[in-house]
């Protein structure tokens, strides 16, 4: 069975992010915007969920990118990755649950970083909430290990796995398998792990699962 490793790096510029999330925004408020026109012609309420969903997924994609155009760094702080990794699995905690599958950290470094904690901890919740999203049965775990170039963060799921034409596509703009994706999550962290000389790998096997690799420098 072959095992892709694939070194995630597609990055798009701002003004390109600008202009296809103006695009991909504009998509769901045309279906809205259709659904209402014709139930003012008549009682149609039974559309009402879709067109309140297609509002969601605008709500989804604006926030996401919010999320991605905010200024980074403005706090860089000393803090321990451990408190970051606890905080993050806490928050992803109830999501796991909900799906009968585990979440595990198990801490074998603990090292000093000085960088902006906030963007970690989102950095680290896309990938990881990925990893639960994908798992269906068995679990997640996440482990850390100090390397020569400062720490190595693994994810490794026994979820669905990636062809390698997915592994291929992982990281680019609004890339999504799923029904109420964005595919903006990868990019977003990505962009985080490389603001802070970070890099992101990942290695997946189909329907046996994957493993998120991010090394990063330590004080
Ligand atoms: P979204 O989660 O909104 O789909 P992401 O950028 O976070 O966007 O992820 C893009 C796609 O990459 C996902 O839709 C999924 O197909 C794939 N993917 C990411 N992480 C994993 C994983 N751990 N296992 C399997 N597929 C994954
Ligand atoms: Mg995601």
């Amino acid at each position: 069975m072959r095992q892709e490793m694939k070194r995630v790096e597609k990055m798009n510029t701002l003004g390109e992010l600008a202009a296809s999330i103006a695009h991909e925004v504009r998509n769901p408020l045309t279906v809205v915007k259709g659904f209402l026109q014709m139930m003012k012609q008549g009682e149609n309420y039974q559309y009402v969920p879709l067109v309140l969903s297609e509002v969601e997924r605008a709500e989804k994609i604006i926030s996401d990118y919010l999320n991605f155009a905010k200024p980074q760094f403005q706090e860089k702080k000393r803090f321990c990755l451990d408190i970051v990794l606890n905080e993050v699995c806490i928050l992803l905690e109830p999501l796991a649950m909900n799906k009968g599958i585990s979440l595990q950290v198990k801490m074998g470094a603990n090292p000093l970083l000085e960088t902006d904690a906030d963007q970690l901890k989102q950095a680290l919740l896309n990938i990881i909430k990925n990893a639960i999203e994908a798992t269906s049965s068995g679990g997640v775990v996440v482990t850390t290990a100090a390397v020569k170039s400062g720490v190595e963060i693994r994810i490794v799921d026994t979820g669905k796995g990636m062809t390698t034409e997915q592994l291929e596509r992982i990281g680019t703009l609004f890339y999504t398998t799923k029904d109420k994706g964005t595919g903006l999550g990868t990019l977003i962290s990505l962009r985080i792990i490389n603001m802070m000389n970070g890099t992101l790998m990942y290695k997946s096997q189909p329907g046996v699962g994957t493993e998120a690799t991010i090394t990063l420098p330590t004080v």
